[in-house]
């Protein structure tokens, strides 16, 4: 049986925040190192993502063995997958399988948030406040909190009136509740409303479907994945890896590069036509390159899939309302969907134009909307986003040298050193946040915990004691980070790589946060590489 973590052990050298993909391959490779390291996880179990999100129709768009851990031999040899794109169970076991397969959960605290951290001057350690009451302390803080671990929910007059249910879909309950017959209200159209709305319609009576701002959408394309293909697929990885490597988002998909202007406007056509039949984000990330800097290439390339849309929606009328017109396919993350379009089809399916008839208050039967229509609903689903990328850090008051904020130093949007570490926060590492290459997570979360534990074994290594980040290093790493969205036209874009959420104070548009580097997986790998042989060039050691 697995030794339970010692709770009343209050001192690391390295403490973990979160358990997601990130924490658990962190927790690994300090486990194996033999180092003092616990993790503490707010939730009840491993998976972040895959423990939270259990709405139906929860899924990857990654493709199934390109978001699994690529670091063990033995994982590969022995999980199958068995779809192309694997629902939220399916992964939250893997997750699980991955845990218990290296024995971590003897590692792991769960149920405990942390809810305050500070910087000790005099003895180069945090000391971290838990809502359990605890207090800990640690050498090293590595931070793998998340960036869509906080939802935000719409601020609507009347939300805690409502008689029936109503959530989020990060928070759909465990024990799920029967649609059967219900009506069912889902606001917001991204992409986890592009997943859910397809599969409630199935099951619900009536769904109506409060609509502001129309995402573009692709198919996913999913399929089984049979016994003979996961064999092929083992025997492939090598190849599927340096394939997610070498190409800028970090999947099978790699850009075609033949030039927008050298091709016809036919061959143009073959090539979508052929990417909207396969899976995944061939459509976004197979595409020109063109598509995303180029406002023509793009306008014509929207319309090739307006009209997608259009022969998909037997209702002209709704098709329109359906299609975007406030900005281009792919400056925002494309979701995609497995029937979305088709869902609208269907008798019981009603859109609400939620921009020309904004939501008044939800009242305790349903929704008023400012035209004087009440809806009644069993069901409501808050399908509004996430404070991306700098929420979960927000939630935590962490208190850096002589007493500066994070949330202060945040305020305008995230100030980082490679996405990495930050200055005025020594001793501080964070997995997957803001401002690294947002490519596919698994393999970006690969990258920041195979930066960090070497940083970590060179400074045992040489006796240090503390690491801070050299400002100028900072200031010129964020200049860099902030060129990087200048050729491209999400620069544009009302979207969580650009930070804007209207639920969310200091968000508005035009509020510019630096969420992402835009250089791509391979120039940032290089780039971190680069530093950490330069005896970790832009760190301050002591
Ligand atoms: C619906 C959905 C679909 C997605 N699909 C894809 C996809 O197809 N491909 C892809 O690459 N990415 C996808 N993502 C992004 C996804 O978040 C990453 O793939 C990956 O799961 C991130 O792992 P993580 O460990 O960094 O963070 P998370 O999985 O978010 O885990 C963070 C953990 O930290 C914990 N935590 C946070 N704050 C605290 C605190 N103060 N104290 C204690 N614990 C704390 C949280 O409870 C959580 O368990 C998707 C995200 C969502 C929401």
């Amino acid at each position: 049986m697995t030794a339970m973590p010692d709770r009343t052990q209050s001192d690391y050298e390295v403490v973990v925040i979160g358990a997601g993909v990130a924490g658990i391959y962190q927790i690994k490779r300090l486990a194996d190192l033999g180092v003092n390291a616990t993790v503490l996880e707010a939730n009840d179990g491993v998976g972040g993502t895959w423990y939270n999100n259990r709405y139906p129709g929860a899924r990857f768009d990654s493709e199934s063995y390109t978001y699994g851990y690529s670091f063990s031999q033995e994982l590969l040899d022995e999980w199958h997958w068995t779809e192309l794109f694997s629902p939220q169970p399916e992964t939250l076991k893997y997750l699980d399988f991955v845990t218990d397969t290296f024995d971590l959960r003897r590692f792991m605290q769960f149920g405990v948030r942390v809810e305050a951290m500070t910087f000790d001057e005099a003895t180069d350690t945090w000391s971290l406040r838990l809502d359990d009451g605890r207090t800990l302390t640690c050498r090293f803080v590595i931070t793998a909190v998340g960036v869509l671990s906080m939802p935000t929910m719409p601020q609507i007059e009347g939300i805690d009136t409502f008689d029936g249910l109503s959530f989020h879909p990060f928070d759909w309950p465990h024990d799920p509740p029967s649609l059967d017959g219900k009506r069912v209200a889902v606001i917001g159209t991204g992409a986890t409303a592009i997943q859910l709305i397809p599969e409630v319609a199935k099951e619900a009576a009536e769904l109506t479907v409060f609509q502001r701002r129309p995402n573009w959408a692709a198919p996913l394309n999913n399929r089984p994945i049979s016994d003979e293909e996961m064999a092929d697929i083992r025997a492939r990885y090598d190849d599927i890896f340096e394939r997610c490597t070498r190409s800028p988002g970090g999947f099978v998909h790699e850009p075609d590069r033949r030039g927008w202007d050298n091709v016809s406007a036919e061959e143009r056509r073959e090539l979508w036509d052929r990417l909207y039949d396969g899976p995944g984000f061939g459509i976004w990330l197979q595409n020109f390159v063109e598509i995303f800097m180029d406002e023509d290439a793009n306008a014509e390339f929207s319309e090739y899939i307006a009209d997608r849309i259009r022969q998909r929606v037997d209702d002209p009328e709704l098709a329109e309302q359906l299609i975007p017109r406030d900005h281009g396919f792919g400056i925002q993350r494309v979701p995609l969907e497995s029937g979305y379009f088709e869902a609208y089809n269907r008798d019981n399916v009603t859109l609400v134009d939620a921009a020309e008839t904004p939501i008044e208050r939800i009242t305790p039967a349903g929704v008023l909307t400012d035209d004087g229509t009440e809806r009644e609903f069993d069901i409501i689903v808050y399908c509004t986003g996430f404070d991306a990328f700098t929420g979960a850090f927000d939630r935590i008051d962490i208190q850096g040298v002589g007493g500066q904020r994070l949330r202060a130093k945040w305020a305008e949007g995230p100030i980082t050193y490679l996405g990495l570490t930050i200055s005025g926060f020594p001793n501080l590492a964070m997995l997957a946040g803001p401002q690294i290459a947002a490519t596919n997570f698994p393999r970006a979360i690969e990258t920041s915990v195979d930066w960090v534990t070497p940083l970590l074994e060179y400074m045992w290594a040489h006796g240090h004691r503390r690491f801070d980040t050299a400002a100028d290093a900072e200031r010129e790493w964020c200049e860099h980070v902030a060129e990087m969205y200048e050729p491209f036209l999400l620069r544009k874009a009302k979207s969580w790589i650009t930070g804007y959420n209207s639920n969310v104070d200091g968000h508005e548009y035009g509020r510019m946060r630096l969420n992402v580097y835009n250089g791509g997986g391979p120039k940032y790998a290089a780039l971190i590489a680069e530093r950490a042989a330069d005896d970790y060039e832009g760190l301050e050691f002591s």
